[in-house]
C-alpha cells in the first residue's frame, strides 16, 4: 500500500513538474510568435544631467504585451528569453528599434541593455555596427547597458568585444552596480565610459548612512577612474537632492520620469527645450 502512495506521489510531482515544463514552453512559443506579431514594444526612460538640467539619454526597456495575458515585465520574461535563445533576435530588434527612434531626437543618446546571451554571441559586434549603420545614428548616441555577468566567465574574450564596440565609437555602461562581485577590478581592466548606481543602493540614501557612503564612495571612485556615474531608481526629493550635492551626473528614476513610449518622449524633449530656452532669454 505505502509503495503505491509512493509511486502515486511520485507521478503526482511528476506530472506537476511536466505542466510547469510545458508552461515554460508554450511561454517561450508565444514569446516567438510575438516578437514576429509586434507585441514587443519598446519604452524609454529619460535619464537627466543633474548640472545642465536635461535629458541626456533615455534607457531602453523592452514591454511585452502578451495577446491573453496583458504586459509581462522584463524581470518575468527575459530570463526564459536567455534560456531559450529569444534572446538574441529579441535584443537585435530592440537595439535596432532604439538606434531608429533616437536618431529623430536631436543630441539625445540611448542606452540599450545588452544579455550576457547576446554579448556572446560571436556577431554581436558586426550586428551592432550593421544597426549603427543602417540607422544612421551617430555611434557617440549609443551606449551599451552591460552587467557583470558578462565579464564573468571568459574576461579574454569579453575585454576583446569590449574593445572592439569601443572602437566603433559608442559608450559602454556597467549597469546595476554593486551588486556583483568584483566590480572594482572590472572598472579597472575593462573600458567602461559609465556606472550605474544599483537601485538598491539609491533607494536607502535619504535614511541610511551606510548607503549614503557608499553612493559616496562610488562618485569618488567614478571621478578618480573619468568614469560618469547615473544614479538608477531615484524615486523621492531628497535622494535627489543628495545624489545633486554629492555630485552626481546623471539621475534616473519614478521621480523624474517614469519610462515612456517614444511619442511621449518626443514631447518631453520639445517641452524641456523651450523651457531651457525661455530661462536663458530672462
Ligand atoms: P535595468 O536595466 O536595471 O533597468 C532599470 C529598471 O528599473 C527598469 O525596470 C525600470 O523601469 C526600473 N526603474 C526605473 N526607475 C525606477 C524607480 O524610480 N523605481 C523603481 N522601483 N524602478 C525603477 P524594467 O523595465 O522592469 O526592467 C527590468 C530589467 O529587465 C532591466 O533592469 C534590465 O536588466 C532588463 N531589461 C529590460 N529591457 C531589456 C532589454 O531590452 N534587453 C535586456 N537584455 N534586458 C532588458
Ligand atoms: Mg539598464
Ligand atoms: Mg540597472
Ligand atoms: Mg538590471
Amino acid at each position: 500500500k505505502s509503495k503505491q502512495n509512493g509511486r502515486g506521489q511520485y507521478s503526482f510531482f511528476s506530472s506537476e513538474m511536466n505542466e510547469r515544463i510545458n508552461a515554460r514552453r508554450r511561454l517561450a512559443e508565444d514569446m516567438r510568435h510575438s516578437l514576429a506579431a509586434g507585441d514587443f514594444i519598446v519604452e524609454y526612460q529619460p535619464r537627466f544631467d543633474t548640472r545642465a538640467r536635461k535629458i541626456r539619454s533615455v534607457e531602453a526597456l523592452v514591454r511585452w504585451e502578451h495577446p491573453e495575458r496583458g504586459r509581462i515585465s522584463p524581470a518575468d520574461f527575459i530570463p526564459l528569453a536567455e534560456q531559450c535563445g529569444i534572446i538574441t533576435p529579441l535584443g537585435e530588434w530592440v537595439l535596432r528599434t532604439a538606434c531608429a527612434t533616437a536618431v529623430n531626437w536631436e543630441g539625445v543618446g540611448v542606452s540599450v541593455n545588452v544579455s550576457p546571451v547576446q554579448f556572446h554571441d560571436p556577431q554581436f559586434v558586426e550586428k551592432v555596427a550593421a544597426c549603427l549603420q543602417e540607422t544612421g545614428l551617430p555611434p557617440h548616441l549609443l551606449e551599451l547597458e552591460i552587467t557583470e555577468g558578462v565579464l564573468l566567465d571568459d574576461a579574454a574574450r569579453a575585454t576583446e568585444t569590449l574593445e572592439a564596440l569601443k572602437k566603433l565609437g559608442l559608450r559602454l555602461a556597467m549597469d546595476d552596480f554593486g551588486t556583483g562581485y568584483s566590480s572594482l577590478s572590472y572598472l579597472r581592466n575593462f573600458p567602461f565610459d559609465v556606472i550605474k548606481i544599483d537601485r538598491s543602493f539609491v533607494s536607502d540614501i535619504a535614511t541610511n548612512q551606510g548607503a549614503r557612503h557608499i553612493v559616496q564612495a562610488i562618485l569618488g571612485l567614478g571621478r578618480a577612474l573619468g568614469l560618469s556615474v547615473t544614479a538608477e531608481g531615484v524615486e523621492t526629493n531628497e535622494q535627489l537632492t543628495l545624489l545633486t550635492a554629492d555630485h552626481c551626473d546623471e539621475v534616473q528614476g519614478f521621480l523624474l520620469a517614469r519610462p515612456l513610449r517614444s511619442s511621449k518622449i518626443d514631447e518631453l524633449i520639445v517641452e524641456l527645450s523651450s523651457q531651457q530656452s525661455k530661462r536663458h532669454a530672462t
